[in-house]
């Protein structure tokens, strides 16, 4: 049969319709530019995830939560029109560690005193050492290389000796990174830490950084953004192969081929190796995204008649080392009838759990929400959960990690152009990495890197 192929040329072709795909697509538009972008679901915004519960609660199965810095984002919120919510945040923190529970307004602090304190030193330790690690160039701290070899558990041991201390530690490091201590070097979480805005330590203050939510979901800043891109967006369009070999850069879908001057790869870091690139990628390009695995989370939803835990004076927040879920929250949105925990299963739990039957995954996540928040936690009026690593298009979330040693040896190709191919996506985000709004800056510094090639060629 004869190839119905077609080839369409566009100035600059974008892989993924995350928000670092589509804020690149928007500041190259705006300049004038013909872009197409290429995403491969058949939805827009990636990793933020819209859905309701049959109660008809608005949930967000991926990202949720938008820091008061997160300054790109906000700027979205409100000219989307975006409803932002204050998270609740009144009321006593849960921590189970050492088998124990521990309960206090401010997580951080609710341990025994001992523990507290070597907790307390443990990270204000990295948050000094994280300023000695260069932001754009983690790879040339002075310490670099004795730090990716070491992993962040052996450091965790040698830094606290309380069970207490450092149950808590791998609870907060599950929670944030999805990954466990022993999978992840000193040195990329010191420039993770680094590039995602450092700790918050509240060594004196009793409550967390006030953080916002949205009424629906933050799959909207994506669809915003994707509006105002008109039919440049194509959807169900996974990009096979890229071809470097010409003038041009072609960008191969099952059923069409872009012709395009500039590329902007701005997915997942593991999927890249997915894609067929000819010629093959640079080693350390590729080997930089072998050694660079997606963490493992599922996030789970509980909806109730009402947040009946804030009665008994709880926050809903708990931290857990002890069972299956590492992190709670309160979901629940300001005007909601109901209450709704929103629930973490992270690292290692995760890659468990996610291939357990569901209902044996829900039965053991309620039974833990029971022993955090009290028996009603067990028997909700819905519940459902995301195992990310059993989704397609992201296959684990919140974002990849370096694995030790990885850093030292190919980490100074995770921004580097590849012949006209650039590399965004929040895991290359300078600041907030890791989070929407670095994805954003990640759009932002490829659009403009664009840019400035385009009017050294005379474009
Ligand atoms: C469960 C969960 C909770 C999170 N919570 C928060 C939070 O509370 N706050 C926060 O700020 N961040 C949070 N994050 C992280 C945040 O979602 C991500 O860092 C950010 O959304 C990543 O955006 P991105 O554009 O870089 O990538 P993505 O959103 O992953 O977008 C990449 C796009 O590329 C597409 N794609 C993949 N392969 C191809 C291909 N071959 N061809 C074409 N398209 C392709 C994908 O379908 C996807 O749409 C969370 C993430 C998860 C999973």
């Amino acid at each position: 049969m004869a190839d119905s192929r077609t080839t369409e040329r566009y100035d600059v072709g974008v892989v993924g319709a995350g928000l670092a795909g589509l804020t690149a697509a928007r500041e190259l538009t705006e300049a004038g530019v013909d872009v197409v972008v290429l995403e491969a679901r058949d939805r827009v915004g990636g990793r933020t995830a819209a859905d309701s519960l049959p109660t008809g609660d608005a949930i967000d199965r991926g990202a949720e939560w938008i820091d008061t810095e997160h300054e790109r984002v906000l700027e979205l919120v409100e000219e989307f029109d975006l409803e932002l919510c204050e998270q609740y945040d009144a009321g006593v923190d849960r921590v189970a560690v050492a088998g124990e529970l521990f309960d206090h307004e401010n997580r951080f602090r609710a341990l025994p005193e001992e523990s507290a304190s070597e907790l307390q030193a443990a990270l204000e330790r990295i948050e000094s050492l994280r300023r000695d690690v260069p932001l754009e160039s983690p790879h040339e701290a002075p310490d670099a290389e004795r730090w990716d070899a070491t992993t962040l558990e052996s450091w965790k041991r040698e830094a606290m000796a309380t069970e207490a201390a450092r149950e808590a530690f791998d609870a907060f490091v599950r929670a944030e990174f999805t990954v466990e201590p022993s999978g992840i070097s000193l040195l990329y979480f010191l420039a993770a830490v680094d590039a995602g805005g450092g700790l918050e330590i509240p060594a004196e203050s009793t409550s967390v950084t006030q953080k916002y939510r949205l009424a629906d979901s933050t799959q909207q800043l994506s669809e915003g953004l994707a509006a105002g891109l008109g039919g440049a967006v194509r959807l169900s369009e996974p990009v096979r192969r890229i071809d470097r070999r010409g003038d041009d850069v072609t960008l191969e879908t099952d059923d069409e081929t872009y012709a395009v001057s500039d590329a902007i790869v701005a997915i997942p870091p593991p999927l890249i190796d997915r894609i067929d690139h000819e010629p093959s990628l640079p080693a350390r390009r590729r080997g930089l995204v072998q050694r660079m695995p997606m963490g493992a989370v599922i996030k789970c939803f509980a909806a109730y008649e009402e947040p009946f835990w804030r009665e008994d004076g709880y926050s809903g927040s708990v931290l857990a080392a002890d069972g299956a879920v590492t992190e709670v929250a309160d979901g629940t949105l300001p005007d909601g009838d109901r209450g709704l925990l929103v629930a973490f299963v992270a690292g290692a739990d995760a890659l468990e759990w996610s291939d357990r039957p569901a209902a044996e995954r829900r039965e053991r996540v309620l039974e833990e929400l029971g022993r955090y928040l009290g028996p009603r936690a067990t028997d909700p009026l819905e519940y459902a959960d995301e195992a990310w690593s059993k989704t397609r298009w992201s296959t684990g979330g919140y974002n990849a990690a370096m694995t030790p040693g990885t850093l030292t040896t190919c980490g100074d190709a995770l921004r580097e152009p590849v012949g006209g191919v650039r590399w965004a996506g929040s895991e290359t985000a300078l600041e907030w990495r890791g989070f929407m709004e670095g994805a954003i800056h990640s759009g932002e510094r490829v659009a403009n890197e664009i840019l400035e090639n385009r009017g050294a060629r005379g474009n």
